[in-house]
């Protein structure tokens, strides 16, 4: 009997097991536009297969691996081709899969830099570029995480810890529990994440100030309360539904009279700041105080991947920071400083491989075409007999049609074509339907195929 050492060496040695799954990942990427966009109700009772007990005899690698592809894959959803519409879903570049695969053996821990001196420096690398590209303030640090909720919960931390140590008060030491308190002003249109973020830190939905949005989602200037440097204001460039943008140039004007903080969730819009044709969206940006953006989505990395960014270092350090007598740090900067994981993925990698591969120009032709298809997008739907809800100035197409009843029908024959999928959502009190264009690989024909389920859907539901 070989011993389980043995045979993981000998796994090891012979490649089998990993030849197997480099066949098996490109027969997934090589049938990609064939396949189901979203599993069929079939392909999901495959997954039962998986609710067995606990096996108490191993099994064999690739056995393991066999069962994962062939009834695992029924259960994926292909939000790396062209025709997934989905939640904001980004597909991946490929050479962000290729670094991914060769960082996965790496298997890094990318707290530290002695953990992992490639990611410290990858991480290094990506703050000073996406500080360049996005055109903020040099002093911004960033903290690279899993995705733009914890993005803003870092940030919200940073600004916590800010304006109560401005007022005399040492959260880390003292606690929220008697703290002074912090204003926060939000508009009814902040995603769901910036409402976890405030419950995870402590405060509750009725301390909110909160403001009304306009008919596109945006944050109406008129009602703005009067600030104050006690203020944490929370804006947004995207809104998940519209794509709309906050009017961030007068808000902080603003907020920087008094020293208030702004903090912008721009998890897929902030990068309109990177096209020349949309950066007009984003004007005045660098004007924030603390900015959270995704790299799975707009510049479409693999998940899972985002980004926080700072004006205030030592706030955002302080408040994250971690101590013990095993932590050692470098004269470097070390990751886990601008982070609240300790261990952590080296995402960094595949951060740095996207931009690198595309370089400014690359990235600004990415932006921009997600915008070109939407705007194609919307033209098709409008042609075909739909209502356009939202004003398309970025990559999300917000329909309507005659009932709430008509549009859930409609949802469901989308779904069970496997062409496309789109995501529902409710809109101003409608049932509608959002499309989201959050992939490098949608092309012309996408869009026509899209379009013509729509239409087809339409046709049937009259
Ligand atoms: C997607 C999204 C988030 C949450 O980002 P995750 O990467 O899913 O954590 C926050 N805000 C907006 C506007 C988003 O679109």
């Amino acid at each position: 009997m070989k011993t389980l050492r043995q045979q993981m060496l000998d796994e090891l040695g012979d490649k089998a097991m990993f030849e197997q799954a480099t066949l098996y990942a490109y027969q997934y990427l090589d049938h990609l536009e064939e396949g189901r966009v979203y599993p069929s109700a079939d392909d999901l009772e495959e997954l039962s297969t998986f609710q067995e007990p606990l096996p108490d005899q191993g099994t064999d690698g690739k056995a393991v691996l066999e069962q994962l592809y062939q009834q695992g894959r029924k259960g994926t959803v292909q939000h790396t081709g062209g025709r997934y519409f989905g939640f904001v879903n980004g597909s991946a570049l490929p050479v962000t899969l290729a670094t991914k695969w060769l960082s996965d053996v790496w298997d890094q821990c990318g707290g530290l830099y002695l953990t992992s001196p490639i990611n410290a420096q990858l991480e290094a690398t990506c703050e000073r570029w996406l500080v360049a590209l996005f055109g903020l303030p040099p002093e911004t640090i960033a903290g690279f995480v899993s995705g733009t909720s914890m993005a803003n919960l870092c940030a919200l931390t940073a600004a916590r810890y800010h304006l109560l140590q401005r007022q005399g008060w040492d959260i880390n030491e003292k606690g929220l529990a008697g703290a002074p308190p912090i204003r926060i002003i939000a508009h009814e249109q902040v995603h769901a994440s910036i409402r976890k973020t405030l419950a995870l830190l402590g405060f509750g939905q009725q301390q909110v100030e909160w403001i009304p949005s306009d008919e596109q989602g945006r944050l109406v200037l008129d009602s703005l309360p009067v600030l104050d440097e006690t203020c944490m204001v929370l804006l947004q460039a995207g809104n998940a539904n519209t794509g709309a943008f906050d009017p961030i140039s007068n808000v902080c004007t603003l907020a920087n009279k008094v020293g208030a903080w702004v903090h912008i969730d721009g998890a897929f819009g902030l990068w309109a700041a990177a096209s020349k044709k949309l950066q007009y969206l984003t004007t005045d940006l660098a004007q924030a105080s603390s900015w959270a953006v995704d790299g799975h989505k707009t510049l479409n990395t693999p998940y899972d991947s985002g980004i926080v960014l700072c004006r205030h270092p030592d706030a955002m350090m302080t408040a994250l920071q971690a101590s013990g007598e095993y932590i050692i740090y470098s004269d470097k900067k070390d990751p886990l400083l601008t982070t609240p994981e300790l261990s952590k993925r080296a995402r960094a990698i595949e951060l740095w491989a996207a931009m690198k591969y595309l370089g400014r120009k690359g990235i600004d032709e990415l932006v921009t075409t997600l915008h070109l298809r939407a705007q194609q997008l919307a033209k098709g739907v409008t042609l075909a007999g739909y209502e356009l809800l939202n004003e398309v100035v970025f990559n999300q197409v917000l329909v309507g049609t005659t009932s709430d009843d008509r549009m859930e029908e409609i949802l469901q024959i989308v779904h069970n074509s496997g062409t496309c999928w789109a995501g529902g959502s409710y809109w101003q009190g409608r049932r509608v339907m959002r499309l989201s264009v959050c992939s490098w690989r949608t092309s012309q024909s996408d869009i026509d195929q899209t379009i013509a389920i729509l239409q087809q859907a339409l046709a049937t539901t009259e």
